[in-house]
């Protein structure tokens, strides 16, 4: 079973993730919780330059294609070979929100990752306004560089949202508590196992 969180910044994919993996072990499961960009060579590398100053939008998109080669080789493909239940806090989605909202077209990103990466069964998008997103995440939108986030996360989530409508994406309000969000995930996984 393949299933993967996605959403803009803020939105509470990683406390999802990780309760969702624990919910899993609780049925005695074997559970795989990994993330993107991973802490491979090439993950570590798109973390640093995004901390230091950003790669052109092609180069960074290059980057993520190698780090996901690696971690569809070397984690996900064979766990899900084994029968292993695999849960990941962003994938290629992410790669088309991100990388679309600096002008690298969606659907062509999509076709480069769907030819070695596999679909998951279950794609939860998180969703939520990106005023709420950013102040979740202690920005509050007032200085240049809050405003460019700003704008840059409203076009990631739409690229997101365009994902609603494909039978297995589901988008959930991550508006409500925590405890809400998890109880929505559990009930959807719980109709597919
Ligand atoms: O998941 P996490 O919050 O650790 O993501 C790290 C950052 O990397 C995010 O803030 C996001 O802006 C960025 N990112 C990106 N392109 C991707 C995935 C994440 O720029 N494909």
């Amino acid at each position: 079973l393949f299933i993967v969180l996605e959403g803009i910044d803020g939105t509470g994919k990683s406390t999802q993730s990780r309760q969702l993996a624990e919910w899993f072990r609780d049925q005695g499961r074997e559970v795989i919780a990994s993330r993107e960009p991973t802490d491979g060579p090439w993950g570590a590398k798109i973390r640093a330059t995004a901390a230091t100053g950003r790669l052109s939008p092609e180069e960074e998109l290059e980057y993520f294609l190698k780090d996901r080669r690696e971690h569809v080789e070397q984690l996900i493909a064979p766990a899900l070979a084994a029968g292993k239940v695999v849960i990941l806090d962003r994938y290629y989605f992410s790669t088309m929100a991100y990388q679309g909202s600096r002008g690298v077209d969606p659907g062509e990103i999509r076709r480069q990752n769907e030819a070695f990466a596999p679909v998951p069964d279950l794609l939860f998008i998180l969703d939520l306004d990106v005023d709420t997103a950013l102040s979740r995440i202690g920005g509050r939108g007032d200085t240049a560089n809050e405003f460019e986030k700003h704008e840059s996360l409203t076009k990631c989530r739409e690229i997101f949202l365009g994902l609603a409508g494909e039978p297995f994406v589901h988008v959930i309000s991550s508006g409500d508590g925590p405890e809400v969000v998890q109880e929505r995930l559990r009930e959807i996984v719980a109709g597919v196992v």
